[in-house]
């Protein structure tokens, strides 16, 4: 008999040597792997591991807030700037979607819900950091080539090197502090690209709350999607 192996949600290869597991507060399995590991190799360090994953999961189950799947029903919650705000239908066919004290969903586009959401998550998220960036870019003198909206899972921000910045549209989700902390982020990476003492110093000076959203992220960042 074989035991059960843990499914891996994702697998990151990288020049490393050596195998790294985390688990996600959502209870996700990331495996961490030498660019040459075969597939054999990693479901075998996830065996060996099996019950350090059953026993992580269970730890961070009771510690961490968990979240039903969505279904897009009346009353469930969706996350805006911190907040949650309750779902509506509506007879109404335009705007499919809008913000009012709660989401009022059309009820005709209740088949793509999903998608109506991303999208609108989307376009706020947009508006929210170029704006946020407006600021910074005229107080600090950064430089910005531009920004782009994806749909990143495990990221809240990314700075490519030749002066663009990515956010996940699930970023205005956030409180507005943390949106703040995680723009400045990266704009600072486009300064300096690595995590140094340097780099933490000058995101400090300018969002001097960082450690605070940082540690909001740390808890509630899992709830911050449409899974
Ligand atoms: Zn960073």
């Amino acid at each position: 008999m074989t035991p059960s192996s843990p499914n891996i949600s994702q697998i990151i290869r990288s020049n490393r040597k050596t195998f790294g597991l985390e688990i996600t507060p959502d209870g996700r399995l990331i495996v961490r792997a030498p660019k040459a590991a075969t597939q054999a190799q990693i479901k075998a360090v996830v065996a060996q591991k099996s019950a350090w994953i059953a026993k992580t999961r269970a730890r961070l189950a009771a510690q961490y807030p968990q979240r039903q799947p969505r279904t897009f029903t009346e009353g469930e919650t969706f996350w805006y700037l911190g907040e949650q705000y309750p779902l509506r239908l509506t007879d109404r066919v335009r705007p499919t979607l809008d913000l009012n004290g709660a989401f009022h969903l059309s009820r005709q586009a209740h088949s793509r819900a999903r998608q109506v959401f991303i999208d609108w998550y989307r376009a706020e998220t947009r508006q929210i950091t170029l704006s946020l960036m407006e600021t910074y870019l005229q107080q600090y003198g950064f430089k910005v080539n531009g920004v782009r909206i994806t749909s990143a899972r495990t990221r809240w921000g990314s700075c490519s090197g030749k002066g663009n910045l990515n956010f996940t549209y699930r970023l205005c989700m956030a409180p507005l502090l943390v949106v703040e902390y995680v723009v400045v982020h990266e704009l600072v990476h486009l300064k300096i690209p690595n995590h140094s003492r340097h780099f933490w110093a000058e995101v400090a000076r300018i969002n001097p709350a960082w450690q605070e959203s940082r540690a909001w992220l740390k808890r509630h960042g899992h709830l911050l999607t449409l899974d």
